[in-house]
């Protein structure tokens, strides 16, 4: 089988290039979530991997898509007095996950 090696977002971390690692207080006995580097991609959000050449098609197909059809998934949350969404735009024709292609794009262009 054919295969082609693409630099993709990272599985691990979903792109997100920081994980939470644990929790610690401040100096207030405040309780906060302390993020790290992910250790597959350390820190860059992005892994290389083999994909058959069908699969990479796919993925073509995503990143010529023009996201013309998208819709919203996820929902608001409430836990512990926190506030917190996973809504996310996603593409119908392609699947892309729209708002993490932006967080992506984001982050590249602070390098
Ligand atoms: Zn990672
Ligand atoms: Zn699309």
């Amino acid at each position: 089988m054919l295969k082609v090696q693409i630099l993709d977002r990272c599985t691990y971390c979903k792109g997100q290039a920081l994980l939470p690692m644990g929790q610690a207080d401040n100096w207030k006995g405040e309780v906060y979530t302390v993020y790290g580097k992910c250790p597959i991609c350390e820190g860059t959000g992005e892994s290389s991997r083999w994909v058959s050449l069908p699969d990479f098609l796919e993925i073509l197909k995503a990143a010529l898509c023009k996201h013309e059809h998208t819709s919203y998934r996820g929902g608001m949350h409430f836990i512990a007095g926190d506030v917190w969404d996973d809504i996310e735009e996603v593409c119908d024709d392609c699947g892309e996950n729209l708002d993490r292609q932006t967080l992506g794009d984001f982050i590249q262009d602070d390098n």
